[in-house]
């Protein structure tokens, strides 16, 4: 049985830069600070290393931002809804998704479909639920807030998925499906099968120097990705 572990932005979904706009708006609300997040690589990263590095910028240490992260992820969560609202034509689920999706919740005995994200839990329940996919669709998922190194998040995902399907998964048997590089070193960290996906923000040459076991250009194909999630 395959466990299947799903980015969602730029992978499953678009939103727009709902996620950064939200997080400006927040840091404008707590500290003052304007466009706080501008010249920052968001791709790959979870949101404690973004808010980290954000931080950083205004020669803000570690610590401060590491105890700060919860009241300001209470704002940004407050603001990311508002964005999404607002921005919700910008917001969408990426080509062959919906379908892929439908075709993996039917063959549940083959493998188990989960999260493996940057976004703190209640980030990613808003952005699928604003791109209309289910939350229910997930059967467990690995979070940001839950490590700020998205390579810690796969040990995460192996015992959620453990407790969820009560017994116990090989990284080996796991599958990261991502559209950066740090999708890719996840996989590539633990031994599991690493899938990339040029539907977000790394473009397919950059995916390609890091050398993932298969690189789509999208999941259009739904059989096609089908046989080579399933195995
Ligand atoms: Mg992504």
């Amino acid at each position: 049985m395959r466990l299947l572990l799903f980015d969602i932005d730029g992978t499953l979904v678009r939103t727009d830069g709902a996620g950064r706009r939200a997080l400006d708006a927040a840091l404008a609300e707590l500290y003052g600070w304007e466009a706080a997040t501008r010249g920052l690589w968001f791709g790959g990263k979870t949101d404690p290393l973004i808010v980290r590095e954000t931080f950083a910028l205004r020669g803000e240490p570690p610590e401060r931002a590491a105890a700060e992260l919860p009241r300001i992820a209470q704002v940004y969560l407050r603001h990311l809804e508002r964005e999404l609202e607002v921005g919700r034509a910008g917001c969408a689920s990426l080509p062959g998704i919906t379908a892929l999706l439908d075709a993996l919740c039917a063959r549940e005995g083959e493998c188990l479909v989960a999260l493996l994200t940057g976004n703190i839990e209640g980030g990613a329940r808003r952005k699928l639920e604003a791109c209309g996919l289910a939350w229910a669709t997930f059967r467990c998922g690995a979070f940001g807030d839950e490590a700020p190194r998205r390579v810690d998040l796969l040990p995460v995902a192996l015992e959620r998925a453990r407790a969820c399907a009560g017994r116990a998964f090989d990284p080996r048997a796991a599958v990261v499906i991502g559209d950066t590089p740090a999708d890719i070193e996840v996989a590539r960290a633990h031994g599991a099968l690493a899938i990339a996906v040029a539907t977000g923000a790394s473009p397919r040459e950059s995916l390609a120097e890091h050398a993932p076991d298969v690189l789509l250009d999208d999941l259009s194909d739904v059989d096609a990705a089908l046989r080579l999630l399933t195995g």
